[in-house]
Order: C-alpha cells, then sequence, then structure tokens
C-alpha cells in the first residue's frame, strides 16, 4: 500500500468474520490487512477534515456523494473518520447488523435515533423501567416537539400491543433493565411490532452482543452506552446503534446535522477495549452467577434479582434467549437506608459510583444516587427500596469479591 491509498477502503468489501466466533470477530471484523507502514493497528486519523487537490477534485466529490456511489474520501469530521468507521464496522458484525454508528455519548445515540425516526404527531410506547435520561427524553423532551409516548409495564404484552396507534412509528424498549435486571421476551416483541407495522428499538448496554443478538429475533435498531461493556475500562464516553442499513442511513444522516458524532481519539480507545468484550463479558457472567447465588443464601441478604436464578421472574425468558446473564446483580440488604449505605462503604473492592461495565467493580445505593431527588415515598411507589444495592461487577476475580461482600455483610448483620 502506498501512501496516497485510503487507509480503510469504503468501496472493498470488508472481510466482516460473519460467521466467525464472538472474540475473532471483536479482534478482526472490519479491520484491512494492508494498513500504511505495514502497522498491525488501525492508525488514529486525527483530522478534522480532509484536503482536496483542486477545486475540480471537489467538484468530482460531491457530484459522486449526491449520486449516492460509495468511493474512497472523506470531507469533513462530522460526515465520516476511518478510525472511527472501522469500529463502527466492527460493532455491526458484533451484532450481525447490516450498518452501525457511533456517537459521543449513550445519549446522543438514544436521542439521535429518536430524533431521525420520529416526528411532530406521531407516537412512540415504552417500557416503563428505562435508562433515566432516556425516560426524560421519551416522556419530557419529546412532547415539546409533538411526539406522543405511552408508557406500558415491562412484562406486559398486553399492555404494549393495545398501546399501539395509527400514528405510532417506534416500540423502545431496554433489556435487561435498571436496576432489577428485568429481561424482554424479544422475540415476542419483534414479532408483535411487525405485524403492527411499528419499528423495535432495544437498548442492549447491559446484554452486549456477547449475551443477546437481538437482529436475529428480527429487531430493527439497537443502542447501546459503549460507554459500558464495550469499551470495558470506564475511560471514555461512547455511543452506538446498530441495526437494519436503510434506518441507519436515516439516522447517519440526522447525526450529520445534529453532530454527536464519536472523536478519532474515542474511537481508537473503544476499539482497543472491544477487542476483549466476549473475554471480559464471559468472565463477568460467570462472576454474576457466583456472587448471585452466593448472595441468595446469606442471611442478611433480603432478595437477589439476577437473570441467572431461578428466583428470577424473567429467569426463563432469559434462559431461552440470552447466552449468559452478564455482571451486573442487584439485591436488598436488610435494615434501612443507613445501615445499607455503612454496608457499602466497608466494602474494599469496588468503587462507590454509578456506571458498569468495565475492568473495575463498581457499586451503588440507588435510592441515595440515581434517584436521591425522590422522597422516599416516590422512590417506593416506582419499586426503589432504601436498602436496593447495586453491584456491577468488574473483572476482578469472584472469590475476592465474595470474601469483600462476606466482611462487609457480616458488619451488617
Ligand atoms: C449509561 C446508559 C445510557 C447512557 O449512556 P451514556 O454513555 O452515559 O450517555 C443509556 N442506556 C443505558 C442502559 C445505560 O446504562
Amino acid at each position: 500500500m502506498t501512501l496516497t491509498e485510503p487507509v480503510i477502503s469504503k468501496t472493498q468489501p470488508q472481510t466482516r468474520f460473519q460467521a466467525a466466533g464472538d472474540s475473532t470477530r471483536a479482534v478482526h471484523a472490519g479491520a484491512r490487512r494492508d494498513k500504511p507502514f505495514h502497522a498491525l493497528i488501525d492508525p488514529i486519523v486525527q483530522t478534522a477534515t480532509y484536503a482536496f487537490d483542486s477545486l475540480e477534485d471537489i467538484q468530482d466529490f460531491l457530484e459522486r456523494h449526491d449520486a449516492g456511489e460509495k468511493f474512497d474520501r472523506y470531507e469533513y469530521g462530522r460526515y465520516g473518520n476511518p478510525t472511527v468507521e472501522a469500529v463502527a464496522e466492527r460493532i455491526a458484525a458484533l451484532e450481525g447488523a447490516d450498518e452501525a454508528l457511533l456517537f459521543s455519548s449513550g445519549m446522543a445515540a438514544v436521542t439521535t435515533a429518536l430524533l431521525a425516526l420520529l416526528g411532530a404527531g406521531t407516537h412512540m410506547v415504552i417500557t416503563d423501567d428505562l435508562y433515566r435520561r432516556t425516560r426524560e427524553f421519551t416522556n419530557d423532551f419529546l412532547l415539546r416537539y409533538g411526539v406522543g409516548c405511552s408508557v406500558v409495564p415491562m412484562g406486559d404484552y398486553a399492555a404494549l400491543e393495545s398501546a399501539i396507534r395509527p400514528e405510532t412509528r417506534v416500540i423502545l424498549s431496554e433489556t435487561p433493565t435498571n436496576p432489577y435486571l428485568r429481561v424482554l421476551d424479544v422475540e415476542r416483541v419483534a414479532a408483535l411490532a411487525r405485524r403492527r407495522g411499528v419499528l423495535t428499538m432495544l437498548d442492549t448496554t447491559f446484554a452486549t452482543p456477547v449475551n443477546l443478538r437481538p437482529m436475529e429475533y428480527g429487531i430493527d435498531l439497537i443502542v447501546h452506552s459503549a460507554t459500558k461493556y464495550l469499551g470495558g475500562h470506564h475511560d471514555l464516553l461512547a455511543g452506538a446503534v446498530a441495526g437494519r442499513a436503510d434506518l441507519v442511513k436515516q439516522i447517519a444522516d440526522c447525526t450529520a446535522t445534529l453532530g454527536g458524532v464519536l472523536s478519532p481519539q474515542n474511537a481508537y480507545l473503544l476499539g482497543r477495549g472491544l477487542k476483549s468484550l466476549a473475554l471480559r463479558v464471559r468472565h463477568q457472567n460467570a462472576s454474576g452467577q457466583q456472587v448471585a447465588e452466593y448472595l441468595e443464601g446469606h442471611p442478611v441478604v433480603e432478595r437477589v434479582w439476577y437473570p441467572g436464578l431461578a428466583s428470577h421472574p424473567d429467569h426463563a425468558v432469559a434462559q431461552a434467549q440470552m447466552k449468559g446473564f452478564g455482571g451486573v446483580v442487584s439485591f436488598t440488604v436488610r435494615g434501612g437506608l443507613e445501615s445499607t449505605a455503612r454496608f457499602i462503604d466497608r466494602l474494599q473492592i469496588p468503587y462507590t459510583t454509578p456506571s458498569l461495565g468495565g475492568t473495575e467493580s463498581l457499586v451503588v445505593q440507588p435510592a441515595l444516587m440515581s434517584y436521591h431527588h425522590l422522597s422516599a415515598a416516590e422512590r417506593a411507589a416506582i419499586g426503589i427500596e432504601d436498602n436496593l444495592v447495586r453491584f456491577a461487577l468488574g473483572i476482578e476475580d469472584p472469590a475476592d469479591i465474595i470474601a469483600d461482600l462476606e466482611q462487609a455483610l457480616a458488619g451488617a448483620a
């Protein structure tokens, strides 16, 4: 390859390793073998814009671009970057999706996708325990722009279907949810939506493509906070949308206007983290199961929510559709707000902070953090108990995590 050739070809079909295993895809999909200087790793193409040789060159570019032709040339950073596109390609391959796009955060992905698909007079249906900021966007923000939203309880498929109106465009849900790890029957929702001519969009941040590939069940669009498991190291914010080519194109056009694109530096970090996705998630699945079983047998623990436990309300559907149950375990500790806070303060390994999905374990008390703005009565009404703990496992050894929980729970007894 000479230096004048593009780093990542948009015209040559990429070898996507579609049939390969998760780790092979996570490492190789979307990467061209011939890189500048014979480098093994994709370069960080750190540029805001791309130069043209002449004005004729620009005119030629614009003509081919307007004709919808795919060719090896970029124009401006908001419209595309080879470092970003190579990582998006790998995420598409992991999801088994036609195409993927990357964003500056998970919220940029969610909001841009919804703004691209909805308009004044349209309507959407959501399940009730979506990520809090997503709910704020769908229930309050979009209402100001004339987009209606109906909220149905997670797991109530009859309510979901009867909420669909002639102007309904999108069903948006999340699986597993936060903090109770409710699992959606993805196959059922995809079939129901298809029958009614409504698009489906699923936030599978907690599942990752290692545990669930919604495209296999006929879901139209997947969104991720890539800040969590895909990046996997708590060192960047990023978002992703993957799915059907025509829908992704519509969202890409909207992104060019709204501008929430991922930077090449963060795309590089995301791509680096992504390589170990399957290794990390399988380890976190195993730790999650072990920690959930340990907690369920502990006398100071009141109740545990983990889809891998037979006691979880969605255990059967999780077992049927998911390859693993993830690294987040929620539980209630006997006692109240203060004693639960003291239990969390006694833990030595996890950091006390929101977020999840990285190499370090993190722990939160939702009543004091994500829901601190609500009164105790309001929290109880939406099912956030004072003594609820959300433990997001990192990649530490589960025996050490269990020993840490053991000493902290001994103090709570
Ligand atoms: C964190 C999160 C988001 C928001 O993503 P950011 O990267 O923080 O913008 C959306 N959905 C889910 C399920 C999340 O956990």
